[in-house]
């Protein structure tokens, strides 16, 4: 059955600084939140959806993911990313993940052909291998090299990426992919390939956060929200500002997105803003970076460049 309503967010970091140009992952976000639209208004799944849009973004190269991700201090690049049907509550992960350009294409396999969630290291790009993704020969220089990474752009490594949406099946996706932290240590894993922390969705809300993983962790941030709105009847906004309080009383700082089974959105952040976009089926497509302004997203060809943005 497919009704009118639909919905859709996608974000990158919430790490923004006041005064520095975002441009380029804006005008990549503008062009994936139509792209998004006009697949979702076709009535296609939001599982689909969100899969594509995050890997385009990580893709990109202008976000801290896939493409665009920080090194761990042994100067290698190990990828999380983590996606969840809210219809099936089935999820698929992989974390510590190298050698392959779309962490959460692997997870949705994951999801798919395994009885497992999580899948890392080693084990996940065996997986990747035999499920028949190819390998990037040379993953050292395919993700930016570690002398271009300025460490302070990136010490506070805010610049995961995610998208939720709603289909105009009534039901909700979300997906979380992450480049990790600069200079954490080899293994270490963050919210976004730990499906609760940095990645739920369910029959009322689809939740991708970003920040410092540590502390979505200790919060159980994106399960949390959707607890909140069942069992405390907070709503959307009011969750979503409870999810992040909890994260800061944690110790650490960001931001999440998340849209309702009514297609509500919300894209909320304790810091000084956050690469995102959105649209819905009753409000057009903003985007925006800093502080709460959006502007509307124009329907321009985009050219995409591989460069540093943030
Ligand atoms: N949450 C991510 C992590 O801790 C980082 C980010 O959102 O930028 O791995």
């Amino acid at each position: 059955m497919t009704g009118e309503r639909w919905a859709l967010a996608l974000r990158g970091g919430a790490g923004v600084e006041k005064g520095r140009d975002y441009g380029r992952a804006e005008a990549l976000l503008e062009g994936l939140v139509l792209m998004g639209t006009d697949r979702l208004k076709r009535g296609d799944l939001a599982l689909d959806v969100v899969e594509a849009l995050t890997s385009a973004m990580e893709d990109s190269g202008l976000f801290v993911a896939g493409r665009g991700s920080a090194p761990n201090r042994l100067g290698r690049v190990e990828l999380d990313a983590s996606l969840m049907c809210g219809r099936s509550r089935r999820a698929g992960a992989v974390a510590s993940l190298r050698g392959y350009p779309s962490p959460v294409r692997v997870a949705r396999r994951v999801m798919e052909k395994t009885p497992h969630v999580l899948l890392v290291g080693q084990g996940a790009a065996e997986f990747a291998l035999g499920d028949g993704f190819d390998p990037i020969g040379d993953f050292a220089s395919w993700t930016r090299d570690p002398d271009g990474f300025e460490p302070e752009d990136l010490t506070d490594g805010h610049g995961t990426v995610g998208a939720v949406a709603l289909d105009r099946g009534g039901h909700l996706a979300a997906a979380t992919s992450t480049g990790g932290t600069y200079g954490a240590l080899p293994g270490r894993v963050g919210d976004s390939a730990l499906i609760g922390a940095g990645c739920w969705a369910d029959g009322d809300v689809a939740v991708s956060c970003t920040g410092e993983g540590e502390a979505f962790i200790k919060a159980s941030a994106a399960s949390d929200l959707s607890a909140r709105l069942r069992y405390a009847g907070q709503d959307l906004r009011d969750a979503a500002n409870s999810v992040l309080e909890t994260v800061s009383r944690r110790g650490g700082d960001g931001g999440l997105i998340a849209v309702s089974k009514s297609a509500e959105i919300i894209m909320a952040f304790n810091t000084d803003g956050m690469k995102r976009a959105s649209a819905s089926w009753n409000q057009p497509a903003r985007v925006g970076s800093i502080g709460q302004q959006l502007r509307l997203a124009e329907r321009l060809v985009i050219p995409i460049s591989p460069q540093p943005d943030w």
